[in-house]
């Protein structure tokens, strides 16, 4: 279909969240603490809606159940990918994702969780954490018993435009003050560890200690880092992830970029600037999706793109 499906965000108000979402993009988020929009997501806990077009009004779930061909006919039964903007003006709590296994067999079926991160924006001085520094799970166990999370945790500095990529079994946390665009599997299966002591509506929220135990991997192994800029006419792009789950790039359009779309999908995310596709519109905090056989996208103007598909 020669049609781009513009989504419409699922809103979640969170303790840590903030309203950089509405000054940024203008999104209509529903409250000054709204911590996520689940920008492209067919999952039932937070679904998108086509906005416009021949599909308006329809959410992916349900585009992608009964429209199939837009999405190359597939055989698994839900979107296999979740996009997000994640607006922290506090700490996440720290935490991990199970892998594909152990969700299924301990969360009903339910996907594991790799995921990767886009620094959209930040301030100055925030940082994130990345992984740990226990050399054994009898080390990490330890450390996690007696609250030693500034000796077990890995905290560095971050900027603008930096990417990371978090294989399921890593131990993270996004920190105050970070605007992130995050592409994952499509699951909502998270392990808490340690939240800070915070209270959400006069209680403390779960924690997951013995399961999180269970999947964070010992020794910590840094995954691989973003490709290196390749200077083209016109453009600039590089490959930000290539993993099993997904694959992610990143475009840096000066003038134009003729973009062949070749996958079931494609998932575009416009980051920075403003321009069209194809003659339609388009400005930072846009994400659509380019269906199957939709053929070459021409972008043009001053814009920063992200594409991912399975
Ligand atoms: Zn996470």
């Amino acid at each position: 279909m020669r049609e781009l499906l513009f989504m419409e965000p699922c809103f979640k108000p969170m303790i840590w969240g903030g309203h950089k979402m509405r000054e940024k993009y203008g999104y209509p988020i529903p409250c000054d603490e709204t911590g996520e929009a689940w920008v492209v997501s067919g999952h039932q806990n937070g679904k998108s809606t086509v906005k416009g077009g021949s599909f308006d009004g329809w959410k992916l779930d349900e585009l992608w159940s009964q429209h199939g061909e837009l999405f190359g006919n597939p055989a698994e039964k839900d979107f296999p990918l979740l996009v997000k903007v994640i607006d922290a003006n506090g700490d996440l709590s720290i935490q991990v994702h199970p892998d594909d296994a152990y969700a299924f067999a301990h969360e009903n079926g339910s996907k594991g969780k790799t995921e990767c991160w886009y620094i959209l924006d930040c301030e100055e001085g925030a940082d994130i954490i990345v992984g740990h520094h226990a050399q054994t799970k009898e080390e990490l166990v330890q450390m996690i018993d007696e609250g030693k999370w500034d000796k077990l945790l890995n905290c560095f500095p971050i900027h603008k435009g930096d990417f990371f990529y978090i294989p399921s079994g890593t131990v993270h946390a996004i920190r105050r003050g970070t605007l992130i665009l995050e592409i994952q599997q499509n699951s909502d299966v998270t392990y808490r560890l340690y939240d800070y002591g915070r209270l959400q509506n006069g209680k403390p929220r779960e924690l997951h200690l013995d399961k999180s135990k269970d999947v964070i991997r010992c020794p910590h192994r840094n995954a691989a880092t973003a490709g290196d800029w390749e200077k083209r006419d016109g453009y600039e792009m590089r490959r930000l992830a290539a993993g099993e789950y997904f694959t992610a790039d990143q475009w840096k359009v000066k003038t134009a970029l003729d973009l062949e779309q070749m996958q079931d999908f494609l998932i575009v995310d416009v980051t920075e600037g403003q321009g069209t596709v194809d003659g339609v519109a388009v400005r930072a905090g846009d994400h659509f999706i380019a269906p199957y056989q939709y053929g070459t996208l021409h972008v043009e103007g001053e814009l920063e793109i992200i594409t991912s598909y399975r």
